[in-house]
């Protein structure tokens, strides 16, 4: 298999922050990059040679893309099987589209994990409206009740045992096939991206802890500091699942450390992920080179951590009120401002978000919340 060199051009489905930051990396390399999305002047629009509009259903945008295109990856697990074989007819697509098969669907995506043995919490798939009390009834007590496709951010999810209310989930969830899963008590979160390329090398960075609050993650730093049996657990889990996969190309895996001490894997996502943004000040690769590097075929980059870093995330919701003081975020040592080009702030839209070095994973911490309560 021979690589893709520098002047090639490389086919992005989906034109988000994801996409952006991954065609900045590339133009960095040397190549020419394209994206489809349904927004003509989606995040990516600016850094890009073409942009094809298209839904994530549209299999003629995809196809157009692909045509003009020696390869193609995405930035979204949400692209329909036909547009993936689509393009697949034009240029090789990475992750493959078995892979991404299994991963778009919650149902599908944890029974693989579940009968290729990795540890994953209790769940019950639901396929239709009679299923969900019975399968409420056997978790018991708090749930995660998702969407089996298309939810991102914490969207497309209900909880249910919180409170005295009892929503009706189904209906909430669009009557549409979705799982039940039991609400773990966690100690942490923790993510682990790992790269692979088509020539099987494989190299997967240390992990990110991850914070979330109200199911969007809200900061993230590189090293976790987690201790070092756990760090290896989740290095042999997340590199056993790429290899099972035969990965092409990124895949992220979040896992949970719950405080009865076990480590579990809550999901997979095929491409670079929020909880690796500090990979580009931490790294010596960002996950977003890593992605062209390993698409491509190229050598993977080096994993190493330089210096600890974090991110936060800047939501619309900070521009509701004024204009955020970026100019006070930016007096805070080591801290450095990321803006994705959305033109419409929304409550919980991710606008961008800071960055901060420290000595240790604390201090980044400490200091990317510093700035963000400046804003
Ligand atoms: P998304 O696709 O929105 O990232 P996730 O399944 O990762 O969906 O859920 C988002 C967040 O919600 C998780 O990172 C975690 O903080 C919380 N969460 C989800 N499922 C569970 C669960 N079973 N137990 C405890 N917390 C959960
Ligand atoms: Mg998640």
């Amino acid at each position: 298999m021979s690589a893709i060199l520098p002047g090639a051009t490389i086919g992005i489905l989906g034109g988000g922050q994801l996409g952006r930051m991954m065609a900045m990396a590339a133009r960095s390399l040397g190549y020419r990059i394209h994206v489809m999305d349904p927004d003509p002047s989606c995040p990516a629009r600016f850094v890009v040679d073409a942009c094809f509009e298209g839904s994530w259903d549209d299999a003629r945008a995809a196809a157009d893309l692909a045509r003009g295109s020696d390869v193609v990856t995405l930035e979204i697990e949400q692209i329909s099987l036909d547009c993936l074989r689509a393009a697949e007819r034009f240029a090789p697509v990475r992750p493959g589209i078995e892979m991404m098969r299994i991963i778009q669907n919650r149902i599908l995506q944890k029974n693989w994990l579940r009968d290729e043995g990795f540890p994953i919490g209790e769940y019950r798939a639901i396929q239709d409206e009679t299923e969900v009390a019975p399968s409420l009834a056997a978790l018991g007590g708090k749930c995660f009740v998702k969407s089996a496709s298309g939810g991102y951010d914490g969207r497309s999810q209900v909880k249910t045992g919180f409170d005295e209310q009892t929503p009706d989930v189904w209906k909430l969830l669009g009557g549409r096939p979705c799982i039940a899963e039991k609400a773990l008590d966690l100690d942490q979160e923790i993510s682990v991206m790992v790269a692979r390329s088509p020539r099987g090398e494989t190299k997967s960075f240390p992990s990110a802890r991850n914070h979330h609050e109200n199911q969007i993650l809200v900061w993230s730093v590189i090293p976790s500091a987690v201790p070092q049996e756990i760090e290896q657990k989740a290095q042999q889990i997340a590199c056993a699942i790429a290899d099972r996969f035969e990965l092409e190309g990124l895949l992220a895996v979040e896992l949970f450390l719950t405080r009865s001490g076990e480590l579990l894997v809550n999901e997979l996502a095929p491409r670079p992920h929020n909880s690796y943004h500090a990979s580009e000040r931490a790294c010596v690769t960002s996950q977003f080179e890593q992605a062209i590097r390993a698409v491509c075929d190229l050598p993977l980059g080096d994993v190493a951590v330089v210096q600890p870093a974090a991110i936060s995330n800047l939501l619309g919701d900070l521009w509701l009120g004024h204009e955020p003081r970026f100019d006070q975020a930016l007096t805070v040592p080591g801290v450095t401002l990321h803006l994705y080009e959305k033109h419409t702030p929304r409550k919980g839209r991710k606008m961008g978000h800071l960055s901060a070095i420290g000595a240790t994973p604390d201090e980044a911490v400490a200091r990317v919340l510093e700035a963000q309560a400046l804003l």
